[in-house]
């Protein structure tokens, strides 16, 4: 609510004129300034990040965790930062499992359990970014 300058009636807020003494309220306000855009940078440990992961799935997590920390400075590379994490994650896991396997089971199993769990989630990864991106 605002009120006139001249007679201090209560005006509506969208009233350009005072409708009791006809004196003109106030002057549209200009549109606001259009806020730059911010600007972006390659977000490299997130990129890098992703790469390792499909190789080097321990060096990979740390890089795409460094990598997420860094979008906010960057204003880019979240979503190639979280696949990062989610490969690495993915691949230290079916680690895990082969080791796990490799021990219980034997090496012929270690074998087949790493590739199948690895390539499974990796390629299943894959799939979802190619949807994604
Ligand atoms: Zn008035």
């Amino acid at each position: 609510m605002k009120y006139c300058k001249n007679c201090g009636n209560a005006l509506d807020d969208s009233a350009y004129v005072c409708p009791a003494c006809g004196t003109r309220a106030s002057t549209p306000e200009p549109a606001p300034a259009p806020v730059p855009a911010p600007t972006s940078t390659n977000n490299i440990l997130a990129i890098v990040g992703l790469v390792l992961a499909f190789f080097v799935p321990v060096a990979g997590l740390i890089c795409s965790i460094i990598g997420l920390r860094k979008v906010k400075e960057c204003n880019s590379g979240k979503g190639l930062a979280i696949a990062g994490i989610v490969i690495s994650a993915l691949g230290i896991v079916s680690e895990v499992i082969a080791i796990i396997a490799y021990i219980a089971l034997g090496s012929q199993l270690y074998q087949y359990f790493y590739e199948f769990f690895y390539e499974f989630f990796r390629e299943y990864a894959s799939l979802a970014m190619a949807m994604k991106f």
